[in-house]
């Protein structure tokens, strides 16, 4: 076993007052669009129905979907936390402006190991002799905000011995991230174990109401920190994977709202009219979350598509190629995007990506803090998440929060990949 530290910045980073404001503003507003993506099932059939032809995982993801949708759902209470991320992306005038890369809405992560970052800071900025702004570094805690939202599912569940269960991954890399968390829930007396899709294949079961058991003991939230790649799943993780959905307990999130935090969803929701039919009636909520969308390009198969391949194939420095993947690493720049563009222009297997506009923020420098590397000033630019979480009873929302942030900086060099793909470093805003 081996322990690290986890990487951050020596120094906070400048973020613009109006554009962290605003980013919070709109959360709210984007765990309405998630919850309402997750219960309108004609909308994720017609816009996923490309991809899944081509994309595995996703169709696997769906085949549970309907599957458990065509049994009837147990589930009662639903709980959602989500972490939409943010670029301030440099205009020509040298305004920046605040745009979404896009919304985790399975196992985002680092609000626990986040909490502690301003703590940190605040040291690093007295030691060096700026008391005064050490002390305007804002208090940050998604440790107890996401917490207090599975203490929430957890009593509208209902059963004083059912305990939360952390699914967690055969090598447990970010485990004290989920230990943050994790405490929380013990200080309030709420019970954690933790176990691996391995476990539920192996001890879990169903009775006949479908309440979730493991090892005899009842569950009453499922907290997914895992699951999220093809690579967490073998054909035994499925089978688990579908027992959990078919059960009555609280998963975090169901596989609905896995879905509704495709890439796929996310370039359909750019298209002209789709916010205002999933969110009628909220011309405000529509309005604040189109103002942070980038430009999303469909390479579905077709006249569209095939204008869109062209304009990235001929300025390829200009946009993102995005697979339906997550977890960083896997999003394709540059001549990389032109050379597997042309590759597979003609080909159904297009429609497996989306085309983003390329976000272009102001560098800044930093030094970025690791394990064993060599302390060296770096051009950076930085990343701002806005944890969100919320609770449907039924069809009635009974929480709806945003609960705090995580600011992650990387070299400029990197074109792609967060703290766990070894790139970005934990930092804390600093506001200007
Ligand atoms: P993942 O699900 O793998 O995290 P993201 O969409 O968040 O996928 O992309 C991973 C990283 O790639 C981001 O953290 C960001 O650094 C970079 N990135 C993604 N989209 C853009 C974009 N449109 N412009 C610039 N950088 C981007
Ligand atoms: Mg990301």
């Amino acid at each position: 076993q081996v322990v690290n530290y986890a990487p951050f910045t020596l120094l906070p980073s400048a973020v613009p007052s109006a554009l962290f404001e605003q980013a919070y503003a709109v959360q709210q507003d984007f765990n309405l669009l998630v919850d309402a993506i997750s219960q309108n099932r004609e909308f994720l059939e017609h816009t996923l129905a490309s991809t899944i032809k081509v994309d595995d995982f996703t169709a696997r993801l769906f085949r549970i979907y309907t599957q458990v949708l065509e049994e009837g759902l147990a589930q009662s209470v639903f709980l959602g936390i989500n972490r939409s991320d943010y670029m301030f992306d440099c205009g020509a005038d040298g305004t920046p402006a605040l745009k979404q890369i896009e919304i985790n809405t399975i196992a985002a992560s680092f609000g626990g190991l986040t909490s502690r970052t301003p703590a940190v800071h605040r040291q690093v900025l007295k030691v060096l002799g700026k008391a005064e702004e050490a002390s305007r570094l804002l208090p940050n805690n998604p440790s107890q905000g996401l917490a207090l939202g599975i203490v929430k599912a957890w009593e509208l569940y209902g059963s004083q011995s059912a305990v939360v269960m952390f699914l967690v991954e055969e090598v447990q890399r970010n485990i004290f991230d989920q230990r943050c968390i994790e405490n929380e829930l013990w200080n309030r007396n709420i019970r954690v174990i933790r176990k691996r899709f391995r476990d539920v294949f192996e001890k879990g079961s169903l009775d006949d109401a479908r309440r979730l058991y493991i090892d005899g003991q009842e569950v009453a939230v499922v907290y997914y920190r895992e699951g999220y790649v093809p690579q967490n799943y073998d054909p035994q993780n499925w089978e688990a994977r579908l027992l959990l959905e078919r059960s009555k307990a609280v998963k975090c999130p169901d596989i609905a709202t896995q879905l509704a935090g495709t890439k796929k969803v996310q370039q359909e929701l750019t298209r002209p009219g789709t916010l205002e039919r999933l969110l009628p009636g909220r011309a405000a909520s529509v309005a604040r979350i189109r103002a942070t969308f980038a430009g999303l390009y469909s390479l579905d198969l077709g006249e569209e598509g095939d204008k869109v391949a062209a304009k990235a194939i001929a300025a390829p420095d200009c946009f993102v190629l995005k697979p339906q993947r997550e977890g960083g690493g896997n999003n394709l720049y540059g001549e990389e995007l032109r050379h597997v563009l042309e590759k597979i222009k003609d080909s159904p297997e297009r429609t497996s990506y989306i085309l983003m506009d390329k976000i272009k923020p102001q560098p800044s420098k930093n030094y970025l803090l690791r394990p064993h590397s060599p302390l060296k000033i770096s051009e950076c630019i930085s990343e701002l998440g806005i944890f969100g979480v919320y609770i449907r009873q039924g069809k009635e929302m009974v929480m709806n929060k945003s609960a705090g942030h995580l600011l992650r900086t990387k070299a400029i060099e990197h074109a792609d990949g967060g703290v766990a793909a070894g790139v970005a470093v934990l930092d804390t805003p600093y506001l200007v």
